[in-house]
C-alpha cells in the first residue's frame, strides 16, 4: 500500500489539515499541508477552518490546537509522544512557586501542559520570548518558565532578572560542547548555529543563536555554505530542501549512546501511525472545557502580541 497516497486520500475525503513540526521524520514534513515552529504551527491551528487538524508532533502542540480549537477534532498520530520540557514542570510544585513569587507576571512557554497554561499570563515560545519579555514595562517582575536555558539567554538580551523554573529539554541540554569543537576543527569554515535552549557554554561559541525557523532562514540567507546545527536534527531535512547547495552537520550529544541529536518524543510519529490516526480519526485530544478556557487567555495574549508586532 502506498501510504502517502492513501494519507493524501483521507486528508481530502475527510477535510483534514496536517501541521507538522520541523522535528519530526522527514516523510511526514513532506505529507503534511505546513510545517513549522511552535509559533507558526499554534497561528496556522488558530486561523485553519479544516474540520480536522492531525498534529504530527508531541502531546503539547496537539493540546495548544485544541484550546484554540474546541470545537474542532485534534487528532495526534501516537499520544505516547510527550516532551521533556512539560515533563519538567509538575503543576502542583508550579503552583507553589507561583505563591512565593506573588507580583510576578507569569510566562510560560507553550511547550506545557494546558494545566500550566490555564495559570499562566502570557505563553512564548522562542521565536517570540524576547519580545514578549520586552513589551512588559522594565521594572516588572516576571516569572519564566519552564526552560532555564531559555530564559538565562532572554535574561542576557533584555538585561532583565527574571526568576526561573529549573526545567529543560533533553535534546537541546545534552549537546556536547566538546563534540561541538572537535566538528568546528574538522569543518573550520563552518558557522555554529545554536538554539537558546542550549546551555550557556554552547550559545558562548555560537556565530548565531535563534528559534529553529530563525535558523533556518539564517542558513539560506546567510553567505556561509557550511553550518553546524546545534538543535534537534529534523530542521536539516528543511535546511537541504531550501538551500541544496549548502552543507549542515547535526551537533553531537554528550550523551555516549546517542550520535545523534534527536527528539525520541517527536520521532514516535511514523507515516504508519499518521495513516491509522487519520482513517480512524483516533487517538483524539480532549481538554476539560473549563480547563481550557483559561488556558486560552496566555496563548491569545501571546498570539496578539505576536500579530501586533509583525512576528
Ligand atoms: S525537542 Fe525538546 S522541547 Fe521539543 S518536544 Fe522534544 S523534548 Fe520537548
Amino acid at each position: 500500500m502506498d501510504l502517502v497516497k492513501e494519507i493524501e486520500k483521507l486528508k481530502k475525503d475527510k477535510k483534514a489539515i496536517i501541521l507538522a513540526h520541523y522535528y519530526v521524520r522527514p516523510e511526514l514534513q513532506d505529507v503534511a499541508d505546513y510545517v513549522g515552529d511552535s509559533l507558526g504551527l499554534s497561528q496556522k491551528a488558530a486561523e485553519t477552518d479544516a474540520e480536522i487538524i492531525v498534529f504530527v508532533g508531541v502531546n503539547f502542540m496537539a493540546e495548544t490546537a485544541k484550546i484554540l480549537s474546541p470545537g474542532k477534532k485534534v487528532l495526534l498520530p501516537d499520544l505516547e509522544a510527550g516532551c521533556s520540557l512539560a515533563d519538567s514542570i509538575p503543576a502542583a510544585d508550579f503552583s507553589e512557586f507561583i505563591r512565593q513569587h506573588p507580583d510576578h507576571i507569569v510566562i510560560t512557554y507553550v511547550n506545557t501542559t494546558a494545566e500550566i497554561k490555564s495559570m499562566s499570563d502570557i505563553c512564548c515560545t522562542s521565536s517570540n520570548a524576547k519580545q514578549i519579555v520586552e513589551s512588559l514595562p522594565k521594572d516588572q517582575k516576571i516569572i519564566f518558565a519552564p526552560d532555564k536555558n531559555l530564559g538565562n539567554y532572554i535574561n542576557s538580551v533584555t538585561d532583565r532578572d527574571m526568576v526561573l523554573w529549573d526545567g529543560q529539554c533533553h535534546v537541546h541540554h545534552e549537546f556536547s560542547i566538546e563534540g561541538i569543537l572537535a566538528l568546528k576543527s574538522k569543518h573550520p569554515g563552518a558557522k555554529v548555529i545554536a538554539h537558546p535552549e542550549c546551555q550557556k557554554p554552547i550559545l558562548l561559541v555560537a556565530d548565531h543563536i535563534g528559534s529553529t525557523s530563525e535558523l533556518l532562514t539564517y542558513s539560506h540567507n546567510d553567505a556561509c555554505k557550511e553550518f553546524i546545527v546545534v538543535t534537534e536534527s529534523g530542521i536539516l531535512h528543511k535546511m537541504k530542501q531550501k538551500s541544496p547547495d549548502k552543507s549542515f552537520y547535526p551537533a553531537p550529544s554528550d550523551d555516549p549512546n546517542c550520535v545523534c541529536a534527536d527528539c525520541n518524543f517527536m520521532k514516535l510519529n511514523t507515516l504508519e501511525k499518521l495513516y491509522q490516526c487519520l482513517k480512524n480519526e483516533s487517538p483524539e485530544i480532549s481538554i476539560d472545557p473549563e480547563m481550557g478556557k483559561k488556558a486560552l487567555i496566555p496563548i491569545r495574549r501571546m498570539l496578539e502580541i505576536s500579530e501586533k508586532l509583525g512576528i
